[in-house]
């Protein structure tokens, strides 16, 4: 499989080139060449795999021609088996055809596990094969960091370092990263914001002198092996009920169009997703989009479901690609018309074809938590604000109600006490087995000033195993 860049002027990179690439050179995102098309026998033989074995029927043309067959498989079947539910990804039905889909039995308790728990043991595969050492530097507001060290912890060859705002980040999220204790996890509280840390990852990024040639290497939501990762369990969760001879719609909570880009290629490989739903919180660029065609940045506001706090989907750009007919041209003229003016929309046709597909919806912190506290009352449920938004939004936005609606779990609300708090639920909510004694573990974290030169040197100092690069 070969990946081109969504701007149309970089080289083309196999696999294994564009798992250790962030950007492509034009700035573009790189996507498959040409999508892998299954036929509905096919599918429907798929019905009752483990789901190991159904991801590797869906991503094997992914990764053909730089990962074998039976290494592969063995990769997927460590990575899913390592989860706390041996169904992966179960089904829980809440009403008349409407499901949640609980991506949240990995370690981290998000569904950010599937693509990051992949993407560590596919980075140490290939980077042993090469013999060859990377860096991987994130920012994190709490949620996508443990996710990225849970996922590289084992890897003999990646030393991964992560920023997070001193004291900004709730105690459980701090704990599920800096309780990880390998010789190669390195977390680092900076005495500044967000911001202030991702600036750093970013001028890192562009110029790598301090790093004497070790290669750095992206995790964040841009990878595509990450986006790729995710498509396995709209399959799984559509063959469960009843398709392909069904078509099945789905409501995605929403931040950086990742996780629903994903549904969107099940759909083009052959899968009959019927509806998508763009499910967003007050920060709703994305249903700007999808209900006016106006797609433009507006400030920041904080919410209860921080992991979808943002102002422009970094993913988007991907859908973008596609309704210009794959034109790099006309999309790089496009990209660089919002990077002048911090607006953009498409022609109208262009828009209408999205339409065909795509639904929206922007919740309120209000709606969030009153859907909660429905869900809790009428099933026993509770749910994490996240997936609340993606109910909220199934149930406003859905089309068709003998088709059956699958909404993704996007994390366990034990991560999200206080939205649960407010939505007026009493129960208190356990730590799953695996991190019941969190607040008793050791922790190891180093806290530097807001200075990129002490990151920096820090890095060198520290970015071999511990050792000095
Ligand atoms: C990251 C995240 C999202 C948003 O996913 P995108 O792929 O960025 O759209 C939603 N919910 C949770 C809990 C997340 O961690």
């Amino acid at each position: 499989m070969r990946y081109i860049s969504t701007r149309g002027n970089a080289p083309a990179l196999n696999f294994e080139d564009v798992l250790l690439a962030g950007l492509a050179s034009d700035g573009g995102l790189y996507v498959p060449e040409n999508l892998p098309r299954f036929t509905q026998e096919e599918i429907a033989s798929w019905a009752g795999l483990p789901y190991h074995e159904l991801a590797f029927r869906v991503m094997r043309p992914f990764v053909e021609g730089s990962i074998s067959d039976t290494d592969f498989k063995q990769i997927l079947e460590e990575t899913y088996g390592a989860f706390a539910h041996s169904a992966v990804a179960p089904l829980r039905q809440l009403n008349a055809n409407e499901w949640v889909m609980e991506l949240f039995h990995g370690p981290t308790l998000a569904f950010k596990d599937f693509a990051l728990q992949l993407l560590g043991r596919l980075l140490d595969h290939i980077l042993l094969k090469r013999d060859e050492r990377v860096v991987i530097i994130g920012a994190t507001s709490g949620d996508t960091g443990s996710a990225a060290i849970e996922g590289c912890r084992r890897c003999e060859n990646v030393d991964i370092f992560i920023l997070h705002p001193h004291q900004r980040v709730s105690e459980v999220q701090r704990r599920q990263m800096t309780t990880i204790l390998g010789e190669n996890i390195h977390n680092i509280a900076i005495e500044g914001n967000f911001d202030d840390c991702q600036e750093m990852v970013k001028a890192s990024f562009a110029d790598q002198s301090f790093l004497k040639g070790t290669r750095l290497v992206a995790v964040n939501s841009i990878n595509w092996a990450r986006i790729m990762a995710q498509i396995g369990y709209y399959f799984h969760a559509a063959l469960q009920l009843g398709a392909p001879a069904r078509s099945v719609a789905f409501s995605v909570p929403t931040g950086n169009f990742g996780d629903i880009f994903a549904g969107y290629l099940a759909r083009n490989m052959g899968l009959p997703v019927s509806q998508l739903v763009v499910a967003t919180n007050r920060n709703d660029i994305l249903h700007r989009f999808m209900s006016g065609n106006q797609y433009f940045k507006e400030t920041l506001h904080a919410s209860l479901s921080p992991s979808m706090d943002i102002m422009v989907s970094s993913n988007f750009e991907r859908l973008l690609f596609d309704l210009h007919g794959r034109n790099g041209v006309a999309l790089a003229e496009l990209m660089s018309t919002f990077k002048a003016t911090g607006k953009l929309s498409v022609e109208e046709d262009r828009w209408v074809e999205a339409r065909k597909l795509f639904d929206s919806l922007a919740v309120s912190d209000e709606d969030t938590c009153a859907t909660i506290a429905d869900v809790f009352k009428r099933t026993g449920e509770v749910l994490d604000p996240h997936t609340a938004i993606g109910v909220k939004a199934a149930r406003e936005c859905r089309r068709n109600l003998s088709t059956p609606m699958v909404v993704l779990g996007t994390a366990h609300p034990v991560k999200f006490p206080d939205a649960v708090e407010k939505a007026g639920i009493g129960k208190a909510l356990e730590l799953p087995a695996h991190l019941s004694d969190l607040f008793q573990r050791e922790e190891r974290c180093t806290v530097l000033p807001n200075a990129i030169e002490a990151v920096q040197a820090f890095v060198a100092q520290h970015g071999n195993r511990g050792r000095p690069l």
